[in-house]
C-alpha cells in the first residue's frame, strides 16, 4: 500500500464495527472464529505501538517469567464461516499513519532495515519501478473495458503501478500520502465523485493492509457509477492458496506482518457481496513464487 490509510473513514464507521481487537469477521460480520496466539513482527509493532523487543535476563530474578526475548504478542483469527485470516489488532487511524507514514521513504527504510537486516538492499528497491506484471493486469481486464477507460486509481501513491497509465488519457490518483505522480497521472478530487464517470476504478496490493476492510470498500462507493467496474488485487497468500477451504489455518499462521488480511476467494467474494457490490468475473495470477487474486465487480 503506497497511501496512507484515509482519515475520512472514522466517521462512516460504527463503533461496534471498529473494535481495536477484532471479536467479529472482517468480511461476514460473523462471531465463529477460531482463534491461535502468534507474534507481531518487531518492525510492525515498533512502529504501531513503539514496542521494542525486550531481553528478559536471568540477573532481574523474575519468577514467574522465563528468561528470553519478549515480543509483542497477538492473535491469529480464522473465521470459521467465510474462511479469512486475519490479526486480531485493528490498528486505529493514528497507528496506521504511524505504520505507513513515509511509507518506503529514506527513514521508513532505515527504521525497516533495523529490525530486518537486508530489507533496503534488497525489497525496498523492487518497488521504485513499475512492476512487470501490470501488463498482464491490462490484458486481463481490457475485454471488460472501453478502449482507453477512464481510471481511478484508490491508494495508488504515484501511480507507477496504475493499470492503463501511459495509454489511458484519464488516470486519476486518490491517495493521501502526498506523494507526487507520475507522468501521464493526476491526483483524483474526492469533491467530483459522483459526477466524474470512471470505468475502471482500482485498488490494487491494499485491502490486505487494512484495518476494516468494509468500511474501506463502502468509502469507495461514491466514485463508482453503475457502470463502473472495481478492480479489487490482494495477494493470494500462499498458506491460503495451498488450502483455501480449510477452516484449521489460525495455528498455521505464527507472524503477522504489515499484510494483516489473508484472503481467501470465497471470503473476498462474500467481502464485496455485503459492500453492495456483485462479483463480475475474477483471476489468479502467478507471479514466479508469490500468487495474487483480482476482482472484478460491479454496484447492484
Ligand atoms: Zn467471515
Amino acid at each position: 500500500m503506497q497511501g496512507i490509510y484515509p482519515p475520512e473513514l472514522a466517521m462512516t464507521a460504527t463503533p461496534e464495527s471498529r473494535d481495536p481487537i477484532a471479536r467479529r469477521c472482517i468480511c461476514c460480520n460473523s462471531q465463529n472464529l477460531a482463534r491461535s496466539p502468534a507474534v507481531l513482527m518487531p518492525f510492525v509493532a515498533y512502529r504501531a505501538f513503539g514496542h521494542e523487543p525486550l531481553d528478559i535476563l536471568p540477573e532481574w530474578g523474575f519468577r514467574d517469567l522465563r528468561p528470553g526475548m519478549a515480543y509483542t504478542l497477538c492473535n491469529s483469527l480464522q473465521c470459521r464461516e467465510c474462511g479469512v485470516l486475519f490479526l486480531d489488532y485493528r490498528f486505529t487511524d493514528a497507528q496506521m499513519a504511524s505504520l505507513y507514514s513515509g511509507y518506503r521513504d529514506e527513514r521508513y527504510t532505515r527504521e525497516r532495515d533495523r529490525f530486518e537486516p537486508g530489507y533496503a538492499a534488497t525489497t525496498a528497491r523492487d518497488f521504485e519501478h513499475r512492476a512487470p506484471y501490470i501488463a498482464d493486469i491490462e490484458r486481463w481486464l481490457s475485454p471488460h473495458l472501453p478502449q482507453h477507460p477512464a481510471v481511478l486509481d484508490w491508494g495508488g501513491g504515484s501511480g507507477i503501478n496504475t493499470p492503463f497509465l501511459g495509454t489511458s488519457p484519464t488516470v486519476h490518483i486518490h491517495d493521501i500520502s502526498a506523494v507526487p505522480c507520475v507522468a501521464g497521472a493526476v491526483p483524483a478530487d474526492p469533491e467530483t465523485f459522483g459526477k466524474q464517470h470512471y470505468d475502471l476504478v482500482t485498488c490494487c496490493q491494499v485491502l490486505e493492509h487494512v484495518p476494516y476492510p468494509f468500511d474501506f470498500l463502502q468509502s469507495m462507493l461514491p466514485a463508482l457509477d453503475t457502470e463502473t467496474l472495481l478492480y479489487i488485487e490482494v495477494p493470494y497468500e500462499s498458506l491460503v492458496r495451498k488450502s483455501p477451504d480449510s477452516r484449521e489455518l489460525a495455528t498455521s499462521k505464527r507472524h503477522w506482518h504489515e499484510h494483516i488480511n489473508f484472503f481467501s476467494p470465497d471470503a473476498l467474494r462474500c467481502l464485496l457481496q455485503r459492500a453492495g457490490l456483485n462479483c463480475v468475473d475474477h483471476h489468479v495470477l502467478s507471479l514466479g513464487a508469490k500468487e495474487i487474486m483480482g476482482f472484478l465487480a460491479r454496484r447492484h
